[in-house]
């Protein structure tokens, strides 16, 4: 997990996005540095879960490149229990699983 730094400890997701604690519920700040702060460490917290899916499934023998395998009946791709992937961080974004 990385660190985070002292401006990140006060940013969170608002509904219209990353934003600083003054700012949550504001869809669109004027140049505030701590929402700017706050939507760049999303932006890096995003690259660095894709960056660890990408390396686990590159890393894992099991399944294919979408991080999938067939499933014991033969039937039906499912998800490689080893780690997560793609489609399951998408469902995550969305709040469909978690
Ligand atoms: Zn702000
Ligand atoms: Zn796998």
């Amino acid at each position: 997990m990385p660190e985070l730094g002292s401006d990140e400890m006060h940013s969170l997701h608002g509904p219209f996005g990353p934003r600083c604690s003054t700012h949550a519920n504001v869809k669109s700040p004027r140049s505030c540095d701590g929402c700017r702060t706050a939507l760049k460490a999303a932006q890096k917290a995003d690259r660095d879960r894709r960056h660890a899916i990408r390396a686990a499934i590159d890393s894992c023998n099991d399944c294919d490149p979408y991080g999938r395998l067939w499933a014991d009946d033969d039937t039906s791709w499912v998800d490689c229990p080893e780690h997560s992937n793609f489609r399951v961080e998408a469902l995550a974004a969305e709040g469909r699983l978690l």
